[in-house]
């Protein structure tokens, strides 16, 4: 079968084409800046990248070109040989707990959600209605990042507020990134032919979460009624103190949209560093003597070790911890880091196993309470492979 996996976002969209139940990825790309004058693409095929000027007024001028490139690269002879489409739904709210064929009803609970995430919904939704549009007969299916975390207990996901809140207004822990979380817990188990392992997933990338999952129930997540909450993250500060926002609204003169805009697209390690969100600038900067730079990446790495520590109590004892995203498949100073800030759970980091980037890797010594692995994630595929499930 043939299942286009979409990531629509308010002025992108990616989209990958795989054949099931092969994992074979036959194209993929990215249409950007959509609305804007300077609007282009570019796509992926056998290894080759190009990159193409076009003008992408709407989402509906990106979904063309993208059947037009399916068709001119003979990835499919005609559009009866697309079985499926699965995209990209940031937020499910209380509604959801695992992917779905949409129809015009779940259209409508997910356009409920909007306001549970005003800036991803749209974009999401936006993505469906056009390829709704553009191939009425293709079944299209809905996962949603906040589906995993479904599972967690009322006590983890409620905050300590009034319980009115919850019940008037949907204020609970939501979590995100549970596609990510879902596809490498997926992967360990079958790795270590063990369907009940009990994982700590550290997603850490530009946004970050880590997850605790037990025999495939999420116990915990890091991220919160929105994505700001947790460890400290490229851009986004993590868990702070409610009470800065109206201090800082008075002393700047600033809305509390603002304080939050300042909280989600100015903090994090480019805050903290002044430099940079991006962990290789982080990293140079280290190398250069920088004393932010050094203490932006020391605060990233205690956050995420704070939390391992936490997420193997709630656990029980963790068998396995993993590392995903791009910092953790890639940063090989980060994860020896956070490495030595769990040495005192009996954790111990390999230096040489850990010299690897991108790759599934055991990077624990063979003398760790813990083994550690890199899995590199696959939110695409994993959407896919939704899709395949329920369209097959
Ligand atoms: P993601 O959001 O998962 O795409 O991750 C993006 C983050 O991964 C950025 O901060 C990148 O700097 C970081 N990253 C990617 N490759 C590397 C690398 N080789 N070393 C360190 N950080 C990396």
């Amino acid at each position: 079968m043939k299942i286009l996996s979409v990531n629509a976002g308010s002025s992108s969209l990616k989209f990958t084409l795989f054949e099931l139940p092969e994992k074979k990825e036959l194209i993929n790309g990215t249409f950007e800046k959509i609305g804007l004058n300077d609007s282009f693409y570019s796509i992926k095929i056998n290894g080759e990248k190009t990159k193409k000027e076009a003008s992408l007024k709407s989402h509906a001028d990106a979904v063309n070109i993208l059947i037009k490139e399916l068709l001119e690269n003979k990835v499919i002879s005609s559009l009866e040989d697309l079985d499926g489409v699965g995209h990209r739904l940031v937020h499910g709210g209380n509604k959801f707990s695992k992917s779905v064929i949409i129809n015009d009803e779940v259209l409508e609970a997910a356009e409920e959600c909007i306001e549970l995430a005003p800036i991803h919904n749209p974009a999401n939704i936006l993505g469906i209605r056009t390829f709704m549009k553009a191939l009425p007969n293709v079944a299209q299916v809905a996962v949603f990042d906040t589906a995993f975390h479904q599972t967690m207990d009322k006590e983890d996901y409620l905050y300590g507020v009034p319980y009115e809140w919850y019940q008037k207004y949907g204020v609970r822990r939501y979590g995100f990134h549970g596609t990510s979380h879902r596809y490498v817990y997926k992967t360990i188990c079958e790795e270590l032919k063990n369907d009940k392992l009990k994982v700590i997933n550290c997603h850490i990338g530009n946004g970050s979460s880590l997850c605790a999952i037990d025999s495939g129930k999420v116990l915990h997540t890091t991220m919160g009624f929105t994505p700001l909450a947790g460890v400290i993250m490229g851009t986004r500060s993590g868990d702070v103190d409610a009470s800065i926002i109206p201090f800082i609204m008075k002393k700047e003169n600033k809305t509390c949209e603002e304080v939050v805009n300042d909280l989600n697209k100015k903090s994090g390690l480019l805050g903290i560093s002044g430099v940079s969100s991006d962990s290789r600038d982080i990293e140079d900067g280290i190398k250069e003597g920088n004393e932010r730079c050094q203490l932006a990446n020391d605060m990233l790495c205690k956050s995420v070790a704070n939390y391992i520590a936490m997420y193997n109590n709630m656990l029980n004892g963790a068998d396995v911890i993993t590392f995903t995203a791009g910092l953790g498949e890639n940063s090989i100073l980060t994860r020896e880091a956070i490495g030595n800030l769990i040495s005192s759970l009996g954790v111990k980091i390999d230096k040489e196993r850990n010299n690897v980037r991108g790759k599934m890797t055991l990077i624990s010594s063979d003398d760790s309470s813990i083994p550690v692995y890199i899995v590199p994630t696959n939110e695409e595929l994993m959407i896919a492979e939704d899709t395949y499930e329920l369209i097959k």
